[in-house]
Parts: C-alpha cells; structure tokens; sequence
C-alpha cells in the first residue's frame, strides 16, 4: 500500500525495553529484573497517589472532566499562573505534538540540537516538516543562533530540552533568556522541563521558571510531566504553560477527553507530596555520585547529568549496543545510544539496590 511520503523517513519510537519483555526473552523471572532505561522513578510513587487511584476507581465508566479543572487549579497553584495558561496533555508528549501541529509545516521547519529528546523529530517528520540540527550533540545556543538567523523565516519551532534527554546536560538561564532575547516574536520556542526539578535541585542557575519564562517571552512553551520524578509514566499526564495565545492554539488540536479521570485524580494527589519528590531527587543525586565513581574508576567518560540518568560514553574499544545486551540477558536493562549515532548508554538512576546490582555485573563484563 502507498502511504503518506513523509512517512517514508520516520523510524518509530523506541521506548526502554519493558519487563515483561525481557521476562518472555530471556526467562528472567520479573523479580530480579532491573529496569534502567525509561527515567522512571525507582521509588514508585506517592502513597497519596495509589489512594487517590483506588478511591476513584469507580468513576471510570464516566467520561472524565474535559475542563481538568482540578488539576489546572493545582498546577496554576504551583507555578503562580493562571489557568487560561496551562493546557494538559496525555503526557508532555501530547502537548509536543500540539505543538508541532500548530507551527509546523512542509515550509516551515523544527530547529533542535544533535542529539536530543527523539519525539521532536517524529512530530516533526509527521506533519512533512524539516528538522534542523545542531552541529554538536549537546545544546550549543551560539549554534542555534547561527542557523536561526540563516533562516529565521523558515524556522517555526525550537526546542530546547533542558535539561537534555538523554545526554543530561542543562543550559544556565541566564544564557536562555539572552538567547530568547534575539528569537522573533512569531517564532515558537519550546522549553521542554521534563526534569527541571532535578536540574535545580543540583545547581539553581538551571532553573527556568515558567511564570517568569512566559511573562519575559509570550513565544514560549514551557512543557512538564508527572512521568519523571512524580512517578506517574504509567498515567499519561503532562502540560504545557504558555500565554493564553498560544495555550488557546494548541487547544484546537486536542482530542477530546484527552487524559483520563484516574490520570487527572493522580497527578492532582502527587502534587499534594512533594516530599515523596523532594526525596527521590536526594536519593538520585547521592547515587549518581556512585556512578561517577564507578565510571572514573573504569575510565569510562561520562557526561554531568542534572537529571534522574546518567550517560556513558565509551572509547572505541568497547560497543555499547554489546555492552546494553550481555547486560539485559544478566536481566538489567538500560539505554543504547548507537540509534543516537553515540556509542554510550544511558543509565537510569536506581534504588542504592539497583545500582549495586548494576555496578556488580558491568564490573563483570569489563
Ligand atoms: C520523558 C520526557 C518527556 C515526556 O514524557 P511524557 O511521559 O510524555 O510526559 C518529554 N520530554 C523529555 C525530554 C522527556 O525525557
């Protein structure tokens, strides 16, 4: 059958590997299986939120509230927004594909780094837009500027992921704001903060806060999930914040009863605990330290993450696709950058449990 042409260069997501899988491949019973690869939280999450689940869970043969008033309210809460900014997504995904939809086209391109968050380009690719690239792999604005100025008319979105998946690396605001600065009026740019709460938590500068973002910059986007460090993957809830412009945009392409009640009543509940959050951030700085350890001792490179992973870059005597493999059969799964055209993995941070099984069977292999 003929498809869309743009079809023809898109290769679909690949996610980490699930559990399930590597228990049907490999016979590893689920229990001892070691999952490292999809930045989730190794805690769970929030009793709060398994309450709130259970306490709903009859409501759901109802259609849930479209308006998402309650969650709204809370986000609007946090970030001291106002609701007509705040528009919600099933996952931040959904709102980067708002997104694309509304500024995207065969003319009008995507402007993104080397090596970032994959699903910039699929949305991109999706609609039949050209994305273009930084010549480094990691967020290099000075490089952003220069193709940007080249090619202001043509360019309709940027995306900067900070920090950056799945590199790790975080842009200074200060540096941000300059940079916006120079960036036309008519030009979106995204601000993807899937795990801005971890990159603050290791150094404030990081910190690009959306109410001060979006009333400097009203081109802006700035994108959030509860899949990270909320502990909510499972649940398909993310949200963008912007100016009533944009948000009222991005409307237009929403399904309708886009996040499900159950996903509306967690994320409301995992609000509610920040403490659940605040300690999974402490655990996850305190053991990435392990890993940079562990990486120096082995002389393996690595980058400094300000997020819940960390990436390893090998020399030209290992292969890190081989390296990923011989691992998921010892029942430890974590990412392979070779689809990245980088020859490193990258490692979710784990439980102090986790990590030491991790450590134990990469100093086997090595
Ligand atoms: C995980 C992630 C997202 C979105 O996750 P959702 O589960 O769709 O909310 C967005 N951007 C980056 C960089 C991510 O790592």
């Amino acid at each position: 059958m003929l498809f869309n042409k743009q079809l023809k260069d898109i290769k679909p997501y690949e996610g980490g590997k699930p559990i399930e899988l590597v228990v049907r491949e490999y016979g590893i019973d689920a229990e001892n299986i070691v999952k490292l690869a999809s930045n989730e939280n190794p805690f769970g999450t929030s009793p709060k939120v398994i309450q709130a689940i259970k306490e709903n869970a009859h409501s759901v043969y109802m259609y849930p509230d479209d308006s998402m008033t309650d969650l709204k309210n809370s986000l609007a809460k946090k970030f001291e927004i106002n609701v007509e900014n705040i528009i919600i997504g099933a996952g931040s995904d959904q709102v980067i594909s708002f997104a694309i939809n509304v500024k995207a086209n065969r003319y009008k391109k995507v402007l993104t780094a080397k090596t970032t968050f994959a699903m910039y380009e699929i949305y991109a690719k999706q609609v039949g837009a050209k994305v273009v690239k930084t010549p480094s792999h990691q967020h290099r604005l000075e490089e952003f500027l220069n193709i940007y100025k080249k090619d202001k008319d043509s360019i309709g979105i940027i995306f900067l992921c900070l920090p950056n998946n799945p590199l790790g690396e975080s842009l200074d605001k200060d540096e941000v704001f300059l940079f916006l600065k120079k960036i036309d009026k008519n030009t979106l740019v995204v601000i993807d903060g899937a795990y801005q709460d971890f990159a603050y938590a290791k150094d404030p500068k990081k910190r690009v806060d959306p109410k001060e973002l979006i009333e400097n910059f009203p081109n802006t986007l700035y994108l959030g999930t509860f899949s990270k460090s909320y502990g909510l993957g499972g649940m398909r809830v993310g949200y963008g914040i912007a100016s009533k412009e944009i948000t009222s945009a991005l409307y237009k392409m929403r399904p309708p009863f886009n996040v499900t009640s159950l996903s509306l009543k967690a994320a409301v509940a995992a609000l509610e605990d920040d403490e659940f959050v605040q300690k999974s951030i402490k655990n996850n700085f305190k053991q990435m330290k392990k890993f940079e350890n562990f990486a120096s001792e082995n002389k393996i490179n690595f980058i400094d993450s300000y997020t819940n992973f960390i990436t390893f870059i090998f020399d030209k005597d290992r292969n890190s696709t081989e390296i990923a493999q011989l691992l998921l059969k010892k029942g430890i799964i974590i990412r392979d950058l070779q689809s990245y055209g980088l020859n490193g993995v990258r490692i979710t941070i784990g439980t102090p449990e986790q990590n030491e099984l991790f450590f134990k069977e990469f100093q086997s292999l090595l």
